[in-house]
């Protein structure tokens, strides 16, 4: 008889986009008219740099001649995309890492869910929350964690309340745990931790030998000096961090699919005989086994990111995004509403007026301004309260999105 992973039933439904999803629909037929502006999902609307689209357009071609077809690749990677990846996004950091500490992939949501599998299943999870709910879920569906509780929490979970009473910045857990899932710049909140606080947890990793899980697929979107561009930036950060990037964001690559994760084999786990073991050399078997590698076009477009034009490109589509955070941040201000992140994120994660429940605050958005959000609550429990909205969309759209908030009654 065939069971199932039991651990599924944990979860709820992915309720949240499915929800916003729904209700959107609802509200546009009895509203056939109504002219809705989407600030809700996550995902980008700029093209992919030109650059890219050249590099990918060359590579095409080369698939094309037998001289120059390409086949299976590495499965880590070309080493034309690792190498430029670690001279321009580390070493101007003065780090060093070698091409087998980098592993691509097809983007940083399978690497930040499935880099659970190489740790033991007994090991203790402490996440941030609110956050992305790929960390949570995927540790759900392993079996580390109990049953889902009323309060919307996982048992056997270690929550890291972020709120506006703690600046986002989460408090070291007061027990141990063994796994730590940080997000900087963080989705949903946009808000970051700065060298002071991430060396806080580096040296909590070092002492009570955990590992901390560093999602920075929003590194590109960083403006004020004080925060690490990558958490290897940290000193000590090598011996106790995995650092996920993806260049979905980064480059409009959310369709096309790339990322990276950097393991440094300094980075340790204790094995059942009682020896240390390195994460990379359990990554890269897992890797070699279950993956095969990024299609070879895609890498050559996201190589194209490095090249002079490249960078030039991504800096400008990156501007645009954050000019839209400006205004969203300080339409909300002049709304009377009180607004976080939008600096080194493109996220704006605003408190909502009087206290109101989330998705109360969504269904007035849509009904009285006709502005599609997500409800902070959809994050984790600490979302509850507030809400994101999204730097993403176009110029337009933005500009009177933020007209109709500010003649909006709260
Ligand atoms: N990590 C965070 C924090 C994200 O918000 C996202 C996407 O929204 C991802 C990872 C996944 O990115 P990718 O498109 O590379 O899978």
């Amino acid at each position: 008889m065939a069971t199932i992973n039991d651990n599924y039933l944990k979860l709820p439904g992915s309720y949240l986009f499915a929800e916003i999803g729904r209700r959107v629909a609802a509200y546009k037929e009895a509203h056939p008219q109504a002219d809705i502006i989407r600030l809700g999902i996550g995902d980008v609307t700029q093209p992919l740099p030109p650059a890219c689209i050249e590099a990918m357009h060359k590579a095409v071609d080369e698939l094309a001649k037998a001289e120059t077809f390409r086949g299976y690749g590495p499965e880590q990677g070309y080493s034309f995309l690792t190498e430029a990846i670690l001279k321009n996004n580390y070493e101007p950091y003065g780090l060093h890492f070698g091409t087998d500490e980098i592993f691509v992939s097809d983007g940083s949501k399978s690497d930040c869910g499935n880099i659970q599998e190489i740790f033991g299943l007994t090991d203790k999870v402490a996440i941030t929350d609110p956050v992305y709910p790929v960390y949570l879920d995927t540790n759900v569906m392993a079996g580390r964690t109990g049953e889902l509780q009323e309060d919307g929490h996982f048992e056997g979970v270690t929550y890291l309340p972020c709120t506006a009473e703690n600046n986002f910045a989460p408090e070291l857990p007061q027990e141990h745990v063994d796994m730590i899932y940080l997000c900087c710049p963080n989705n949903p909140t946009g808000t970051t931790l700065s060298h002071a606080e991430l060396k806080k947890w580096v040296d909590y990793a070092k002492k009570e030998d955990a590992v901390i899980l560093f999602d920075a697929a929003y590194a590109a979107y960083i403006t004020e000096d004080d925060v690490p561009r990558t958490i290897y930036e940290i000193e000590g950060a090598t011996e106790v961090a995995i650092e996920f990037r993806s260049f979905s964001k980064t480059a409009g690559f959310t369709g096309t699919r790339c990322g990276y994760t950097i393991i440094p084999k300094g980075v340790t786990g204790k094995a059942a005989d009682g020896s240390r073991v390195d994460f990379n050399r359990l990554w890269n078997r897992r890797h070699t086994t279950k993956f095969n590698g990024t299609a070879y076009i895609v890498q050559r477009g996201a190589a194209a990111i490095y090249t002079e034009e490249g960078k030039a490109q991504v800096k400008e589509t990156i501007a645009y995004y954050m000019e839209n955070a400006r205004l969203i941040r300080e339409g909300l201000k002049a709304a009377g509403i009180e607004a976080y992140g939008g600096i080194n994120a493109p996220y704006i994660w605003l408190k909502t007026p009087n206290n109101m429940p989330s998705w109360d605050f969504f269904d007035k958005l849509l009904t009285e301004v006709n502005i599609v959000g997500t409800p902070g609550a959809g994050f984790g429990p600490c979302g509850e309260g507030y809400f994101r909205l999204t730097a993403f969309g176009g110029r337009e759209n933005t500009l009177r999105a933020v007209e109709r908030i500010k003649k909006m009654k709260i």
